[in-house]
């Protein structure tokens, strides 16, 4: 097995960081040597990588991914193979997409259709989650095997898109129920969807039909109003596991803030798209333009009420908010996002940025929002911890996966599509944003994949992960 040396770097984990040379054997990190020690012992390798001035983290794990997710009678523009790469573009070597069970449909199939999309095409590793958009009693039963038998022990619902995704309030309850019997994780698009589709209605008849009513049919208080009642439901199923997916607003956080407070087995993430815009720099933007930044919950006004920037930040430091995912779910403009043209509710609903999540948070870290420690920790350990892919995943570590990103902090990244952009999709969300820092090289399992400006990895290399119950229950 070829064996690679990782010399000179900053080592970042959680608890700190240090110089410390690392030792790869085939896929796996075998050892870590303080400075000097290489030399001292005589350790030898095929490949040394120096990581002077670098920082030598764990591998980026998004846990929310859609890709080629059907949705509004189009497919998210990015396939594995393309998103996959994109992500080894932006420093994420793990992946956690989602399989989707619509109403009527047999939960195992579904999940045997993901795997048949995703094996041998992602450049990275790879694990899924279980969208169950219609809970009886098979779908229930199909919950406690897939935890028990597949390695996908987290199932998403939706209170939001009637008729879609929709689950009302006694099947949560009794998902949650088996969740809780199984040590399984309920994650929760939490939005009132029944009162947004009237809101969404009367703005239509209005002629309200811009890309920006799209934001103002789905107000905070809504998605606060859907995330109390998904915790209330999580303590009435015996404080079942409860992770609130994409939460961008203050309404939502207050309920969760007060759920941890009181002890409860409630998680959140949130996205960069939370963390950085605003509805009048994007979605209110003349003409059409406004449609790219259309994804749900929708991107927020900077004169409400609340700071929600300000406080999804302060969230993230508290850990109220323990991880950043992209909800990454592209669509181009050309025939998708044109489906909505004259109707913002038929614009297809998500944006692309699992390129980027790295690299938008390591931009909170020079802004002082965040330490580099709790970098590592929300984009990286925990996301392995919560989704049971610790200590294989999400750490630098003998034992673990060699998935670890060198990252130069002295350079720059322009993102944009004819600067960093290799997302399957012709516009980019976050075009001329300029960022501190840079991923320099990525390893996946031990393989480089990312260096010199250049993608060396291979469609195929990435394998599903199976994944084991929260770390963060008691
Ligand atoms: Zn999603």
């Amino acid at each position: 097995m070829a064996r690679t040396l990782i010399i000179n770097g900053t080592v970042v984990s959680p608890t700190g960081r240090q110089l410390i040379d690392v030792l790869i054997d085939g896929e796996t990190v075998v050892a870590m040597y303080a400075p000097g020690q290489v030399e001292a012992q005589g350790v030898t390798a095929d490949t040394v990588i120096d990581a002077l001035g670098k920082y030598v983290i764990p591998g980026g794990i998004d846990v929310h991914t859609h890709m080629e997710l059907p949705f509004g009678g189009t497919n998210a523009s990015d396939t594995f193979e393309t998103g996959s790469r994109a992500a080894a573009w932006g420093g994420v070597t793990t992946i956690v997409d989602f399989a989707v069970q619509r109403y009527g449909e047999n939960v195992i199939d579904s999940l045997g259709e993901w795997h048949a999309k995703a094996a041998g095409e992602c450049a990275i590793d790879y694990a899924f989650h279980q969208i169950v958009g219609g809970i009886d009693d098979e779908a229930l039963k199909a919950m406690r095997y897939l935890t028990e038998n597949e390695g996908v022990t987290s199932f998403k619902l939706f209170m939001a898109y009637p008729g879609v995704f929709y689950s009302d309030d006694g099947q949560i309850l009794r998902a949650m129920q088996t969740a809780g019997d199984i040590g399984a994780t309920i994650m929760m698009h939490a939005e009132n969807g029944i009162a947004i589709d009237v809101l969404v209605g009367q703005a239509i008849a209005r002629g309200e039909t811009d890309p920006k009513y799209h934001s103002y049919t789905r107000p905070s208080l809504l998605e606060g109003e859907a995330t109390h009642r998904a915790i209330i439901l999580s303590q009435v199923a015996g404080n079942a596991p409860l992770y609130i997916v994409h939460v961008s607003a203050s309404d939502a956080l207050l309920e969760i803030a007060a759920a941890r407070d009181a002890g409860r087995n409630v998680f959140a993430e949130t996205c960069p798209q939370y963390l950085y815009m605003t509805l009048e720099e994007t979605l209110a933007k003349p003409g059409f333009e406004g449609a790219k930044w259309v994804c749900s919950p929708p991107v927020r006004s900077a004169h409400d009420t609340h700071h929600h920037h300000a406080d999804l930040w302060k969230g993230l430091r508290t850990n109220d908010i323990a991880i950043v995912s992209t909800d990454h779910c592209p669509f181009c403009m050309k025939d998708q996002k044109e489906l909505g043209l004259g109707n913002f509710s038929k614009i297809p609903n998500g944006m692309g940025g699992v390129e980027h999540r790295m690299e938008l948070l390591y931009q909170g870290v020079v802004n002082g929002e965040l330490t580099l420690e709790r970098w590592v920790e929300t984009c990286c350990t925990t996301p392995a911890r919560m989704f049971g892919m610790y200590p294989k995943k999400g750490i630098i570590a003998p034992g673990a996966d060699a998935d670890i990103v060198i990252w130069d902090p002295a350079t720059q990244t322009r993102i944009g599509i004819n600067d960093k952009h290799h997302m399957n999709i012709d516009h980019s969300s976050w075009e001329g944003y300029v960022i501190d820092g840079k991923v320099e090289t990525v390893l996946s399992r031990g393989t480089v994949v990312i260096a010199d400006d250049a993608y060396v990895g291979r469609k195929g290399h990435g394998q599903f992960v199976r994944r084991g119950l929260s770390q963060y229950l008691v």
